[in-house]
């Protein structure tokens, strides 16, 4: 028997939908727009009549409310359509492993490229699933097509079953999430719904709300530079101010690899140097938002001890806001968590509440006024060749995300 959210899956994930950075139009890509139209006949097929595409490849459409309740909130399901710059997507040759019995799965294209559980202890987790894989030489883009066949295939379940109540369910397609500009141009009022989820998580009954507070941060140090033949006393060689800064970095705390859970860091990644000025670019991550101030605050002070007793030296600080925390919303939202947890357990599954070392287009979006947690769709190893995931685990996240729209018609 076919799994029809396998049958999605297979299909959306041979669609090359890599973005890229730095492009200049938008979506960055032509082929995330080819699936994005194509999931709009898909969803005019099964007799969504309002599904559209705008002029930014959103692609957004309503499954109407069929119940009598007045005050059903309209509810969201989001998955974006894109994959990481990191791997190819193009080519990809998905393996569905039938029934899968723990041994080691190497793929063919590549045999470095093999899948197992010591390295992945979750595929432990799927004794008996069958495990889809690409053939190691691409990602497989789980990461979030699963996501994007999860919210179809409900869609369809909920369209052919009229006696299942629910109010009007809102879905969106999105590109270029992997770039950080997955919701640039959303539109959130006409969205309209209420509350939203993004179905782009990994193991099944996970529900994730939390998230890191993000900015970045440059610090530029600015010396001053001669002919260095005839420099003695005169020049300040910026570079050395920001090699002396990089050094009171602790090599043993506060950075990403040496931290985890709960933990933030500040992370630098980009240094453009020259003797007259030199920037070094740095990520800050903590839950907290009062903790991200902190770590700028320290890492100002790291600068000041460079510059302090060297004459004709001094340095610039530029901080950017790249996201918060989305418990500072969703707190104010306790419902949207409660309904997910209530549908995951009716579902059969145990909830697996977890903060996530990064930011989800939820995170941007609970602040442009749409509270929206992320739920499971089974992805695992993103942005890898070894990436996989379980179609036990994707069909799954069809029953939440149906389960969902009943739960919040029956508890308003
Ligand atoms: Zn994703």
């Amino acid at each position: 028997m076919t799994s029809p959210v396998l049958e999605r899956f297979l299909r959306y994930v041979t669609c090359d939908t890599q973005s890229r950075e730095e492009a200049t139009t938008y979506p960055s890509t032509p082929g995330q727009l080819v699936l994005l139209r194509q999931l709009v006949d898909e969803l005019k097929a099964m007799g969504i009549a309002d599904a559209a595409i705008d002029e930014h490849g959103y692609v957004m459409a309503t499954i109407p409310a069929n119940t009598s309740k007045p005050d059903v909130p309209v509810i969201g399901f989001i998955a974006h359509v894109d994959t990481s710059p990191e791997m190819s997507g193009a080519g990809v040759k998905p393996i569905v492993h039938r029934a899968y019995d723990g041994r080691d799965l190497v793929l063919p294209d590549d045999a470095e490229a093999v899948l197992r559980v010591v390295d992945s202890p979750y595929l432990g987790e799927c004794l008996g699933h069958d495990i889809v894989t690409a053939s190691g030489a691409t990602l497989l883009g789980a990461d979030n097509k699963s996501g994007v066949a999860a919210i179809i295939t409900a869609a369809e379940r909920l369209m052919a079953h009229p006696e299942i109540p629910h109010g009007a369910i809102r879905i969106a397609f999105t590109p270029d999430e992997e770039v950080g500009n997955g919701t640039k141009f959303f539109d959130v009022p006409r969205f309209g719904a209420r509350y939203a989820y993004t179905m782009d998580g990994g193991p099944r009954g996970e529900l994730e709300f939390e998230s890191f507070s993000a900015d970045a941060i440059t610090i530029t140090f600015r010396g001053f530079n001669t002919h260095p033949g005839y420099a003695k006393g005169r020049m300040v060689n910026a570079i050395k101010l920001a090699a002396r800064f990089i050094e009171r970095l602790p090599p043993d705390r506060l950075s990403p690899e040496t931290t985890e859970d709960r933990e933030g860091f500040v992370h630098p990644y980009v240094v453009q140097a020259g003797v007259d000025r030199t920037s070094v670019k740095l990520l800050v991550r903590d839950f907290m938002t009062a903790g991200l101030k902190e770590k700028e605050a320290w890492l100002q002070s790291l600068a000041a001890e460079v510059v302090a007793g060297v004459p004709g030296a001094s340095f610039e600080v530029l901080v950017e806001e790249s996201y918060r925390n989305m418990r500072e919303v969703i707190d104010q939202h306790p419902l949207v968590v409660e309904r997910a947890r209530e549908a995951i357990t009716r579902v059969g599954l145990r909830v697996r509440e977890r903060a996530i070392r990064g930011g989800t287009d939820g995170s941007r979006l609970s602040f442009m006024g749409l509270p929206t947690p992320n739920i499971f769709a089974g992805e695992q190893n993103f942005h890898s060749r070894l990436e996989w995931v379980s179609v036990q685990d994707m069909e799954k996240a069809v029953d939440v995300i149906v389960e969902l729209a009943k739960v919040w018609e029956e508890k308003s």
